[in-house]
């Protein structure tokens, strides 16, 4: 039973074909030194944290899993998604302000009820880990107990969560709005009991500016001030409806992200979600704040929001992770997200390599954490949140993995045909937390 027993006290050692990433890939680069390769390698895993990385087998004193063959990367880092929207993913026939009302509030409505709540929480953590994600920035609701259910569901799988209440005082429907002093009150309480405990972080979580008065988005800009190491997370620009009901708001802001600025919400520790319709100065005021732009291609694609800016944003120096926006993404799989980052830049004339992708999933989205010590990569103290993949599943994949002459092109395929069956096993801070087939338990 090593799976199973594989506690952070165990010694651990899994073999296979290692790959992540010592430095950025530079845009369209096929072949770079920022590729970390370490094929037919072991992986040591002590006390929850990668101990070694080695080409020869430990001894005895390790539990031993070889999975030859088979490819080792870190756990998937999901810098946007909405635990509370499973039940309303792949809904049909709407673009974002009508999804919101016809399908999303009333799914979050229902979180006012603590059972729920708790029950949508643990599905949707082991349904990230079961596609392969160990950490991820959260929306919850705008109910206290939804973001005390993800907490407490995130810390007994000891998973990396960033979440925070969600802030909506204005423009949503009765059952989900709040006011600025219960936010303020909720906001206080939730940060003592949960920002810094074990693997959990807070996000001051405006959902976007149209929902929040200018009131609320100052409290938010206080407690941000306050504590510095807090995270601030709320969308930006995703649709062109959208960017003009802002400026009919803030008719005073120069742009969407000014009014987000403008309220101390543009910071290092800023997530926004989507990006799309931005404008130079927009850009260049992110780089400037090391804010970063979680972009979710399925989402963008499915609500027909608009096509991301990638290469814009990455020549002004805005730092881009992948985020799967789940329900208005279509599928936790971050391998599914990769594959649709790389369409959306085909429709754009840009080409997107497995590299840049796979970086902005895993090591890229760590360090524009500010995170990058802990997870992201396979290095020595970093967290044993690592997952083991076959590179590839049914015929079709296996034939195109088998002609494939370099590890870009075989990288490349795995990420636009695999998806979830392509996952073996997940491993968090060392723990087994997912393993598709339970027979690999006793090996
Ligand atoms: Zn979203």
């Amino acid at each position: 039973m090593s799976g199973d027993a594989a506690g952070v006290s165990a010694r651990v050692a899994l073999h296979g074909d290692l790959l992540d990433f010592g430095g950025a890939p530079g845009w369209g680069e096929v072949e770079t030194p920022a590729v970390r390769w370490r094929p037919d390698h072991w992986l040591l895993i002590e006390g929850g944290r990668i101990v070694s990385v080695q080409a020869e087998a430990p001894d005895e004193g390790w539990a031993r899993h070889d999975h030859a063959g088979r490819w080792i990367l870190p756990g998937f880092i999901d810098t946007h998604v909405h635990s509370p929207q499973l039940d309303v993913i792949a809904s049909y026939g709407t673009e974002l302000l009508d999804w919101l009302t016809t399908h999303t509030f009333p799914a979050e409505a229902r979180h006012a009820d603590r059972p729920h709540a708790e029950a949508s929480a643990a599905l949707f953590l082991d349904a990230m880990l079961a596609h392969g994600t160990t950490a991820a920035v959260v929306f919850p609701t705008v109910h206290a107990q939804s973001v005390d259910a993800l907490f407490s569901a995130a810390e007994t799988r000891g998973m990396r969560i960033v979440a925070g209440k969600v802030l909506m005082d204005r423009n949503a429907p009765d059952d989900l709005r709040d006011d600025v002093d219960v936010a303020e009150k909720e906001m206080e309480a939730l940060i003592g009991r949960w920002h810094g405990k074990g693997r959990l972080a807070y996000a001051v979580t405006v959902r976007f500016a149209p929902t929040s008065t200018p009131a609320q988005l100052a409290l938010a800009g206080r407690l941000c001030a306050a504590d510095p190491s807090l995270y601030m997370q709320t969308h930006l620009a995703e649709n062109r409806a959208e960017v003009a009901w802002v400026r009919e708001l803030f008719p005073e802001a120069r742009s969407y992200l000014d009014v987000y600025a403008r309220a101390g919400l543009l910071h290092a520790r800023s997530v926004f979600a989507h990006g799309i319709w931005l404008e130079d100065a927009d850009r260049a005021a992110l780089a400037v704040a090391g804010a970063q732009i979680a972009h979710s291609p399925s989402s963008n694609l499915f609500l027909g929001s608009g096509l991301f800016g990638w290469r814009a944003a990455e020549a002004a120096g805005v730092e881009v992770s992948l985020a799967t926006d789940v329900g208005g993404g279509t599928s936790l799989s971050m391998l599914r997200t990769m594959a649709d980052a790389y369409k959306v830049q085909a429709l754009a004339a840009e080409r997107l390599t497995a590299w840049k992708a796979l970086h902005a999933a895993t090591r890229g989205a760590a360090e524009a954490l500010g995170l990058g010590a802990e997870i992201g990569s396979i290095e020595a103290g970093a967290a044993a949140d690592v997952c083991v993949w076959e590179p590839a599943v049914g015929p079709v994949a296996a034939r195109r993995h088998e002609v494939a002459r370099t590890l870009h092109e075989r990288v490349f395929a795995w990420m636009t045909l695999g998806d979830d069956r392509n996952l073996v096993e997940t491993y968090v801070a060392g723990r087994s937390m997912y393993v598709r087939d339970a027979s690999l338990r006793s090996e």
